[in-house]
């Protein structure tokens, strides 16, 4: 699986890395995977994405967040409240709106370089 922009597609609608149609989820909601594909029977049962995909956005999003935080602070100064409540909102936002494809992301990768998992 190169990452190009058709692979990109299928891990931000979080497809199955063979197929690229089946969902990988059990539900829009949940990160919790299908035992297998619906639509190809790829066996998901042993996938393992295990803390990767948090440690990922932690490591991102604090790269990012906290510069921004810094940036605010010399530019506004604003109120400590006002920070708390500004970037804890947008690190929870982006935390949930990105774990999914992140976690789809890292599957599709073991996918690549682990087929054996899927058998
Ligand atoms: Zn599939």
């Amino acid at each position: 699986m190169r990452l190009d922009t058709k692979s990109i597609k299928t891990i931000w609608r979080c497809k199955c890395p063979k197929c690229e149609k089946g969902n990988l989820y059990k539900s829009s909601l949940t990160i919790e995977l299908n035992t297998q594909c619906p639509n190809c029977a790829l066996n998901f049962n042993k996938s393992d994405a295990a803390d990767g995909p948090a440690v990922f956005l932690i490591f991102v999003l604090g790269a990012l967040l906290v510069p921004l935080a810094i940036t605010l602070e010399f530019a506004l100064s604003p109120p400590l409240w006002l920070h708390v409540i500004l970037w804890g909102s947008v690190a929870l936002i982006l935390t949930l709106a990105m774990l999914r494809p992140i976690k789809s992301y890292v599957i599709a990768l073991q996918y690549k370089h682990r087929p054996e998992m899927f058998n």
